[in-house]
């Protein structure tokens, strides 16, 4: 075994497989510059109070940060997640509203590592800060519907929920916490270390034993004010009237106090339970506010690249491709040949490839033909003697044929085309 590895948690993305990467995240930005979003490329870095206000109380902050002080004594940390980010540039930069961009690459969390969940993983996302539009949320939603669609999945769930607005929540989390505390020796250790930091994410558990108590707990539709329903069930319409079909999920809460109102998740239907959902996000208040901006709202998602590629991979859509030149330029003299033709070629915009260390014919050839080239241009002593190539068809029955020098890039052109 070599001595240095990736570490836990982390991989090499090769080719093939990384085409694919690459191809998630051009469709994506198709799919949100054609809605009107921008790209936003914050730091991978950031000052350790960024993320400290996304949550106090969640594990991604509190255990989970790659953090460290820098040479300059910075308390810094490497992003979990980039709404954070998002919002802190919004403050920084303060542009015009409504906000809408979108980002791509990768987070960093010290999680337990396991299929489909890494301590480097890549997320695509959008944003929308200072709009409170219901039907914003339907757009923010049907746009990650629509990416999946593009993907060419067919097994993806939405689950929706309200989290109604901060008061409402606010009744339904002093309701929760006495009917966890009543209910307290019936919960799993685990979820009474977390009812003591915050009863919502006790919601989340999904250890067997403490399905009967969450089960029976209150319910957040019970404590929403008539503007939250109101706001629910206009985001409900509008999914309704894009055909898009979800299910009420009630123990969707997200656990950050900043969330209000409409909160959802795509659920792989071919995953693990524990490791199903391949997008999530909703609509949060407070988080412009508490980075020292005015109070924006805002909405969005982040969706996670390596696992939905998992989803892609059972049900056998979007599969990496192997990537292939147009020309592959046989030389077996060994002189200048292969070089000035193959920087033609690509200054041409062929692409175009080539061997090296003066291989035989017959291993040149076979290079040739695993590059997926179309044609190959074979270059012998002869050859060279004669200023003429011979162009040999490697996709085709077509015959060979054998082209002066000086009409090399026009007959190639005219080959490929
Ligand atoms: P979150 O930022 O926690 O709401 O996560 C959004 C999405 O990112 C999830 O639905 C997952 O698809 C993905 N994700 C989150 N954490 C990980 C991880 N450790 N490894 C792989 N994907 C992740």
């Amino acid at each position: 075994m070599p001595e240095f590895q990736t570490s836990p948690g982390m991989r090499d993305i090769l080719p093939p497989e990384s085409t694919r990467w690459r191809r998630f995240v051009a469709t994506f930005a198709e799919t949100v510059t054609a809605a009107g979003y921008g790209q936003i490329i914050p730091p991978l870095l950031e000052d350790i109070g960024v993320f400290h206000r996304v949550g106090e109380a969640t594990d991604i902050v509190t255990k989970e940060m790659y953090d460290f002080i820098d040479k300059g004594q910075r308390h810094v940390a490497l992003r979990p997640e980039q709404t954070a980010s998002v919002c802190r540039a919004f403050v920084q930069h303060r542009p015009a509203t409504p906000w809408k961009v979108w980002y791509s690459g990768p987070n960093f969390r010290y999680e337990r590592p396991q299929r489909g969940r890494y301590r480097q993983f890549d997320q695509v996302g959008i944003e929308v800060l200072g709009a409170n539009d219901p039907y914003l949320d339907v757009e923010v939603i049907a746009l990650g519907w629509n990416f999946f669609k593009r993907l060419g999945l067919r097994q993806v769930h939405l689950h929706l929920n309200s989290l109604g607005e901060p008061e409402n929540r606010q009744r339904f989390v002093t309701a929760l916490q006495a009917y966890f505390t009543d209910n307290i020796e019936r919960l799993s250790d685990a979820s009474k270390t977390t009812l003591a930091k915050n009863a919502l994410r006790v919601l989340d558990s999904k250890r067997p034993e403490d399905g009967e108590v969450i089960a029976g707990a209150p319910k957040i539709s019970e404590f929403y004010s008539d503007a939250a329903r109101l706001h629910f069930e206009t985001v409900q319409s509008g999914l309704q009237a894009l055909d898009i079909p979800f299910v009420v999920n009630e123990k969707l809460v997200r656990g950050l106090d900043y969330y209000r109102h409409t909160t959802f998740e795509f659920v792989g239907g071919t995953l693990d339970s524990a490791q199903n959902a391949i997008g999530g996000g909703g609509r949060y208040d407070g988080l412009v506010e508490d980075l020292g901006g005015p109070a924006t709202g805002g909405i969005g998602f982040a969706l996670g690249l390596d696992r939905t590629l998992l989803a892609c991979d059972d049900e056998s859509v979007f599969a990496a491709t192997q990537t292939s030149v147009d020309v592959f330029v046989v030389d077996t003299t060994g002189g200048l040949e292969a070089l000035v033709i193959t920087q033609q070629l690509r200054e041409a915009g062929i692409s175009s490839d080539r061997s090296f260390e003066n291989r035989s014919m017959k291993s040149q050839m076979k290079a040739a033909d695993k590059s997926g080239a179309k044609i190959a241009i074979i270059i012998g002593s002869d050859e060279v003697e004669a200023q003429s190539f011979v162009l040999r068809p490697l996709r085709s029955e077509d015959q060979q044929s054998t082209i002066p020098r000086n009409e090399l890039m026009t007959s190639i052109m005219k080959a490929l085309s």
